[in-house]
């Protein structure tokens, strides 16, 4: 199949951040050409003269197999909300969390992401999600201590399982999750780690995300959770630390030096009063890669990372009395090139240049009234424009969104399974 698309804002993301306008030419899944007035015989054709077109976004962390909570657990602190989480959890069929997940999907395909990264437990099923929506799936199998787990069986072994079922599987990623350090023993985390290694997959955890969790850490072991994590060996270039919220100098030097990412939830953080803000600014001068997450559907309540990068300039600016602080840019990077750096995957995803897997969004900023001018259209992209400002989604070369629709899944089945009379 091959696409053209027509006359667009082409926002490249490259590495000179070119912005022009412009056609792209999509045969397969890869990108093949970007230029002026290209001539190709392509089966879909489409006119984006009055459009952007940005790399798909990434979202680097959330829980899709939530989906089908959206609303339920609200106005609790983290410890009460994880309790009732798990309560529901226990309850729960295959077709819920699939249903579940679907949704999520639809949702995060309908604002013009292209790829996310998933942490719970279940992955197989969200795997057959992934497969029937078209989305690109970063999916990490959660860990913890058997004794804190409703997975049946040991969640180690789980994960590893998951993973080599599902390695090299078209458009799913494998990996290991782990929940946090309030439930995972350095010998569960080591464990995971090494299972990681052995089949070079991505780690992907919860971690300091409140002031309870390092404090009730501190108490216990005397060292904060990133000190922790850095002496017993475990943090590295494969690991996306989603909150690092509660870290301080020192933990941030620790996770530069490792090269860790961490996925920054301004949404869910405020949603969950977790109290001051990530510290971005120093985790960007340290070298810490920062990228963007929704976080779930319980926390945020929506999968639309035009939001998150929304609020994410607004929390830092307002947290540091400047408003010259983190640029435009740099929050649209979080959610584009920097998250496929921390996916291992910058040489695929992240940006639209030739070579690369198409996974492009087609923006549709007319409705709104914003006029389509070449430098106001990365600070429009942050603050102006809405996931449902988004006409069309390509993943892997394919048309899975488009004018509202996805186009390989019907999601009235899954709508319908949740609602109520
Ligand atoms: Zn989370």
């Amino acid at each position: 199949m091959s696409i053209l698309i027509k006359n667009g804002f082409i926002v490249t993301q490259n590495k000179n951040r070119d912005i022009f306008k412009g056609d792209v030419y999509i045969e397969g899944n890869r990108i093949m050409e970007i230029g002026k007035n290209l001539h190709h015989e392509a089966d879909y054709m489409i006119d984006a003269s009055e459009n952007i077109i940005v790399p798909g976004l990434i979202n680097t962390h959330t829980h899709v197999g939530m989906g089908g909570f959206r609303g339920l657990i609200e106005d609790m602190q983290l410890d009460d909300f994880l309790k009732r989480t798990f309560d529901l959890d226990s309850k729960r069929t295959d077709d819920d969390i699939y249903h579940s997940s679907m949704i999520s999907i639809a949702e995060m395909l309908r604002n013009g992401i292209t790829s996310f990264l998933d942490l719970y437990y279940s992955e197989d099923i969200i795997a057959r999600a992934v497969k029937d929506s078209g989305i690109r799936g970063f999916l990490s199998w959660v860990t913890l201590d058997e004794r804190y787990t409703t997975q049946s069986g040991s969640p180690i072994n789980n994960a590893e399982n998951f993973i080599i079922r599902f390695k090299g599987s078209e458009r799913i990623y494998p990996s290991v999750g782990f929940q946090g350090v309030y439930v995972c023993s350095d010998e569960t985390m080591m464990k995971g780690k090494e299972i990681a290694e052995k089949h070079n997959t991505l780690m992907h955890m919860h971690l300091s995300e409140t002031r309870k969790e390092v404090y009730d850490f501190l108490k216990r072991t005397n060292k904060r959770p990133v000190e922790h994590l850095y002496d017993i060996g475990f943090l590295n270039d494969k690991l996306i630390a989603a909150h690092t919220v509660w870290i301080t100098i020192r933990e941030i030097k620790m996770l530069g030096e490792k090269m860790v990412s961490s996925s920054h939830n301004s949404v869910s953080n405020m949603k969950l009063g977790t109290g001051g803000a990530a510290p971005i600014p120093e985790m960007i001068k340290y070298g810490v890669n920062v990228t963007l997450g929704t976080d779930s559907n319980t926390t945020n309540n929506n999968l639309d990372l035009f939001d998150v990068m929304k609020t994410s300039g607004l929390l830092h600016k307002n947290e540091r009395w400047d408003a010259s602080i983190l640029k435009a840019q740099e929050i649209f990077d979080m959610a584009t090139i920097n998250a496929a750096k921390a996916l291992k995957m910058e040489k695929y995803l992240g940006s639209v240049e030739e070579g690369k897997l198409a996974d492009i969004a087609i923006i549709d900023p007319y409705p709104n009234g914003i006029p389509l001018r070449k430098e106001a259209i990365i600070p429009n992209l942050v603050y102006a424009i809405k996931g449902l400002n988004v006409k069309t989604t390509i993943v892997d070369g394919k048309i899975v969104m488009n004018d509202g629709k996805l186009t390989l899944y019907n999601i009235e089945k899954s709508i319908n399974f949740f609602k109520t009379s």
